[in-house]
């Protein structure tokens, strides 16, 4: 039986080993998908070998600990400098960013665009950031403080923070922090994110399985929204198609992981 997992901190609530095994069901798979709590990311290496895996997802606070660890790194996960899948190839561990494309894949609907916002300067904004510029966008970043904007800096994305950003017109809005998760905060101060919303057409939220006030907030400005669910599902479908060389059809991994959703 072929075994994969993901490793995390905290990873209880993830819902990559039902999705995955859901897949594995539809494809009459002998495979089989874990959660492990990994306290220290570089006992990640081990652990892989030690549990016999042939892949692995890699979620929060390890993705870039996993990125220095794997022996190749494959893609936009280069320029992310962080990773969320791993595969075993030929004794080697090779990482990729699945993030990065399941995003663009979850905003299809709202494509061709020319210029984003991204709120937060964390792990998830960077990989939207390098995904957003492949498809040649112009992002500009607004973060509440300073100390992680130089990564962004260097990959000519314009940055600010709360104290000098100037609200304009963008296509899209995208909150990347964690902001409304577990509160009811906004991502940016309120005065400076209603008269942004007011020129903007579509809004994206990577938090999922609730309505944030983000959200709330770009709805009552007729935005039109999305939650993270479907940057969640592509990610994974992405790494599903890594683990089996795209040996399955796209349209029918979405179908079998999409049974994860329906709670
Ligand atoms: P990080 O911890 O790396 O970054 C968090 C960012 O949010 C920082 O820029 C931080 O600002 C900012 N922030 C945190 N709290 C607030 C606040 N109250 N107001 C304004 N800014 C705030 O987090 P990640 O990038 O790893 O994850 C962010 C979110 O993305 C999480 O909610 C996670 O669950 C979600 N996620 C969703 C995925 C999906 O598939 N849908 C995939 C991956 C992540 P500062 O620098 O000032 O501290």
């Amino acid at each position: 039986m072929k075994q994969f997992a993901i490793f995390g901190n905290p990873v209880e609530h993830s819902i990559s080993p039902l999705m995955h095994n859901l897949a594995f069901q539809a494809f009459n798979l002998n495979a089989n998908y874990s959660k492990h709590k990994l306290e220290d990311g570089k006992a990640l290496k081990d652990l892989f070998n030690t549990l016999g895996l042939s892949g692995a997802n890699v979620t929060v606070p390890h993705k870039e600990v996993a990125y220095e660890l794997c022996d190749e790194i494959k893609g936009v996960a280069k320029k992310i400098q962080a990773i969320n899948t791993i595969i075993k190839q030929n004794d080697k561990l090779i990482g990729y960013n699945t993030d990065a494309p399941g995003f663009i894949m979850a905003i299809h609907d709202f494509l061709p665009l020319k210029s984003a916002l991204i709120i937060g300067a964390g792990g998830t904004a960077k990989a939207i950031a390098c995904a957003l510029m492949q498809e040649n966008l112009h992002v500009s970043l607004v973060n509440r403080s300073e100390a992680r904007l130089q990564s962004f800096k260097n990959l000519d994305i314009s940055t600010f923070t709360w104290d000098n950003f100037k609200p304009k017109a963008f296509d899209l809005v995208i909150n990347t922090t964690s902001a409304g998760l577990n509160d009811d905060l906004l991502p940016l101060p309120q005065d400076l994110l209603t008269p942004t919303l007011q020129n903007t057409k579509f809004a994206f939220d990577v938090i999922y399985h609730k309505i944030t006030p983000f959200i709330s907030l770009c709805k009552k400005n007729n935005l039109t929204c999305k939650d993270g669910k479907d940057m969640l599902l592509y990610q994974g479908v992405l790494a599903f198609n890594l683990f089996f060389e795209n040996k399955f059809n796209e349209k029918s991994i979405i179908t079998s992981m999409k049974q994860a959703f329906i709670s």
